[in-house]
């Protein structure tokens, strides 16, 4: 592909000990599901590895294997859905699994080898987990594996996108009070909740482990996680963004007033212009729906809209502007050039979506290159 992608490592490395400081005696499991949410799995683990993280969060069994392949042997937790038949390599593989329904505990439980539990309880998501009010009876299921049974975990549902944390507030009472009956019954699980927006935002979240995965990339969780962050702590955060996003021009062609450009013939030159064809499309992960916003790349640290339907691996911008702009120019779809930022959060604005979808859509086949 001729377009990549760039990580900067002290940037990652940054963010990582930022999140190390916040929640203090708690630790930090990054979360690299998700292809390091876009960033190349094996490109972050790199980077990560110096800081010796003692937990790893991911979302399947495979990608776990893969952090094995990779030489990691500290804790992974797989936050995703496992499933029975995955059991056993799970254990060989010596991974933490967090199971949430009947069906599955039961398969741990007539597994012959079991790899580590971890409880959910759905505290308000109605996503994974037991109802906070079975922890007893969750307790006596497993009364006889307790040696395998490592903790419980949640997950918030509505931290991000607000500013008033009332429900998240609700979700931690059903969380301590599942807590407090597995205490009990003479348990004394590892707990841990908080994602990026509570481990920023929410103290009383932070537990035994923080799994942070939007925000160890450098971007926030919304708007409002760091106008709360604001708020909270009368100070602002130094995230810094890990990844930038570049191509280049491939052609540079004159249109005439009048002429269209592009798919559905929906530009229409009002002026004589000057276009730049780009090598990346929906294909490579540039939303096409970005086409039809107020879009735009930089070239030469210069802002050029996005003219006409992005293509499957095509997108065609103005350079109207920039007369000496030509074939070999670099072109940053996100990141910065010059004094101006393209921000994963602007595209994904653009495509009416957020940016953890917009990241995690980048294809895995864009050479990633840490620098
Ligand atoms: C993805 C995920 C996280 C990380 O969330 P961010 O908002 O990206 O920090 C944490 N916990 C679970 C269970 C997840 O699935």
């Amino acid at each position: 592909m001729l377009t990549q992608i760039q990580l900067n490592a002290e940037s990652m490395r940054h963010n990582y000990r930022l999140f190390c400081q916040l929640v203090g005696k708690s630790r930090v499991a990054p979360v690299l599901k998700s292809n390091a949410y876009g960033h190349g799995l094996k490109e972050v683990y790199s980077v990560l590895a110096s800081e010796l993280p003692e937990w790893i969060c991911v979302n399947y069994v495979a990608e776990g294997r893969l952090l094995r392949q990779l030489g990691y042997r500290g804790r992974i937790l797989v936050v995703g859905p496992a499933v029975a038949r995955e059991l056993t390599e799970a254990f060989g593989l010596d991974l933490d699994v967090v199971i949430g329904n009947e069906t599955l505990l039961t398969a741990w439980l007539q597994a012959p080898n079991r790899p580590r539990l971890h409880i959910k309880f759905d505290t308000g998501m109605s996503r994974q987990g037991f109802a906070p009010g079975e922890a007893s009876h969750v307790a006596a299921r497993i009364a006889a594996n307790k040696d395998r049974f490592v903790g419980i975990c949640t997950h918030f549902a509505n931290v991000e996108d607000v500013t008033d944390h009332g429900y998240a507030t609700k979700q931690l009472e059903l969380f301590n009070q599942a807590a407090a009956a597995l205490r009990q019954v003479g348990f004394s699980p590892m707990l841990h909740a908080a994602s990026s927006a509570s481990a920023l935002i929410m103290g009383q979240s932070h537990f035994d482990l923080a799994r942070v995965g939007i925000s160890l990339y450098g971007p926030w969780p919304s708007p409002l996680t760091r106008v709360s962050y604001l708020q909270l702590k009368n100070q602002v955060l130094d995230l810094r963004p890990v990844l930038t996003w570049t191509t280049e021009v491939t052609t540079v062609k004159p249109v005439s007033a009048g002429q269209f450009i592009g798919y559905g013939c929906t530009f229409r030159a009002i002026r004589d212009m000057r276009i730049a064809v780009l090598p990346v499309g929906y294909f490579e992960g540039y939303p096409r729906l970005a086409g039809e916003a107020a879009s735009y790349v930089l070239i030469q640290g210069a802002r050029c809209p996005i003219v006409g339907r992005i293509c499957m691996n095509m997108m065609m911008v103005d350079i109207s502007h920039l007369p000496h702009c030509q074939v070999g120019d670099r072109v940053t779809l996100i990141g910065a050039d010059g004094q101006d930022v393209v921000s994963a959060q602007d595209v994904a604005g653009w495509a009416k979506t957020i940016h953890y979808e917009l990241l995690t859509r980048l294809h895995g086949d864009i050479p990633r290159q840490l620098i």
